[in-house]
């Protein structure tokens, strides 16, 4: 443990340092994800946190820091788009998986919405640069934040913009007037709103009143495709309603985020206590903190006795149409709240599942990296731009072995990430995943 510390510590002073220098990877194959394009053996020179050059090999001040891309591609570095972390160790998950941005999507503490997050924007934290949304809901059966009135409405918004929450997140249960406040006054404010269905209104209202992103594709499900039948109530919908679906998010210029790992993840686990326990017995849970795992053990979803796989199927149908149609799609992983999603590995799986769904390398590797980053501009005022490998934009990288527009997989073994200009090369990455599994074992 106290080795674990001291990793820690050495980690979190050496990326101090990082910041000031000069970084240029030399001989690297770019992958841009500006469009679908490889630019071989080139220069990427990052000074001050950002990408300095593409291409062009300038005279440099004796000294400067070289990594030898010979042989290698660099990419955008990923984007978790829907996430519950809370936490520093999940940070240090997150960056070993190539993670340079995230977006906690509720149930941040004070203490990580604020401090944590200030920190690691900064880079005094291992990390992605961190975007939080906060929750709201009609009653707290959930444990969300319950807003009523109109007036308490408005109140939340200019009390999360005060707090560094970029997001309102809306959830089921929240009244019509409370909503249509909320959407007002976020609008007034800059903030977005993202969210669920809200059940008292519905989607196409709910996007037309400036929803910017919708956070579940199963949202639509009791959003806006008609109820299944009273004797099947886990009927997927009828395929030809998928259109109907694309012209209204399409209309109103969403994003939606594509979970379909996690779905899977909760059907493949729905009346299936054995399915948990594997979960919990598998090789990446060595990284889940003792509280997840106590909530992994006792969530209710292995009580349920549903079959989802018909609607399991039918989201991939509807993702893959979507990404052909040109919807914004936003890849999330959803960790560590559900069982079986770990933060930063679940990611990979978000992506491996929008691949088995048909999705091209390209469109998934979009929902990724590219995606995320034309959201946050358009919705986050004043962030910094990430998401493309190109000048001006953050140095968020991610260093592979292999081309990942043809093996994507590569995507899971990071040989280097750069965070906001730090580098942290696959050893100090490494030392971070044991670093945390250290600190798992210890309890
Ligand atoms: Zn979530």
């Amino acid at each position: 443990m106290v080795r674990a510390l001291l990793t820690l510590w050495l980690m979190f002073a050496g990326a101090a340092l990082a910041r000031a220098e000069t970084i240029v990877f030399t001989d690297v194959n770019v992958v841009p994800m500006d469009r679908e394009r490889v630019i071989a053996r080139t220069t990427v020179i990052v000074t001050d946190g950002a990408i300095a050059s593409v291409g062009r090999m300038a005279k440099l001040p004796a000294g400067t820091k070289a990594i030898d891309g010979k042989g290698a591609w660099l990419v955008p570095g990923l984007a978790d788009m829907h996430n519950h972390v809370t936490s520093r160790d999940d940070l240090a998950l997150l960056l070993a998986n190539g993670v340079t941005t995230m977006l906690n999507m509720g149930e941040a503490t004070n203490a990580f919405a604020g401090r944590t997050r200030i920190a690691a924007n900064k880079g005094e934290v291992p990390g992605p640069q961190i975007f939080t949304a906060f929750v709201v809901d009609g009653d707290p059966q959930y444990g969300h934040f319950v807003v009523k009135t109109p007036d308490d409405a408005r109140a939340i918004v200019r009390l999360a913009k005060a707090n560094g929450y970029s997001f309102m997140k809306v959830y089921t249960n929240l009244s019509a007037e409370a909503f249509a406040a909320l959407a007002a006054e976020a609008k007034v404010q800059g903030i977005g709103v993202v969210g669920h269905n809200v059940a008292a209104v519905g989607l196409a209202k709910q996007l037309a009143a400036g929803q910017a992103m919708v956070a579940h594709v199963e949202e639509f499900f009791t959003g806006f495709f008609p109820e299944p039948p009273a004797d099947d109530q886990q009927a997927p919908p009828d395929d030809a309603r998928i259109a109907d679906a694309i012209a209204l998010v399409k209309a109103h210029g969403t994003t939606v985020t594509s979970d379909l790992f996690t779905y899977r993840t909760i059907a493949a686990q729905f009346g299936k206590p054995e399915v948990v326990k594997a979960y919990l017995a598998a090789p990446d849970a060595r990284y889940v903190s003792p509280a997840d795992r106590i909530d992994w053990a006792r969530s209710g979803y292995q009580k349920k006795a549903v079959d989802l796989s018909r609607r399991v199927a039918f989201e991939a149908r509807f993702v893959k149409a979507m990404a052909n149609a040109g919807v914004p799609l936003i890849a999330g992983g959803d960790a560590p709240t559900i069982p079986g999603l770990v933060p930063g590995f679940a990611l990979h799986g978000e992506i491996d599942a929008m691949l088995s769904a048909g999705l091209t390398p390209w469109q998934a590797l979009s929902a990724a990296t590219r995606t995320p980053g034309t959201f946050i501009a358009k919705t986050v005022p004043g962030a910094g731009k990430f998401g493309i490998v190109a000048p001006g934009y953050r140095a968020d990288l991610l260093l592979v072995a292999d081309n990942p527009l043809e093996k994507p997989a590569t995507l899971r073994e990071p040989l280097g990430v750069m965070t906001g200009g730090r580098w942290y090369d696959a050893t100090a990455l490494k030392g971070m995943l044991d670093g945390v599994a250290e600190l798992r074992a210890a309890r």
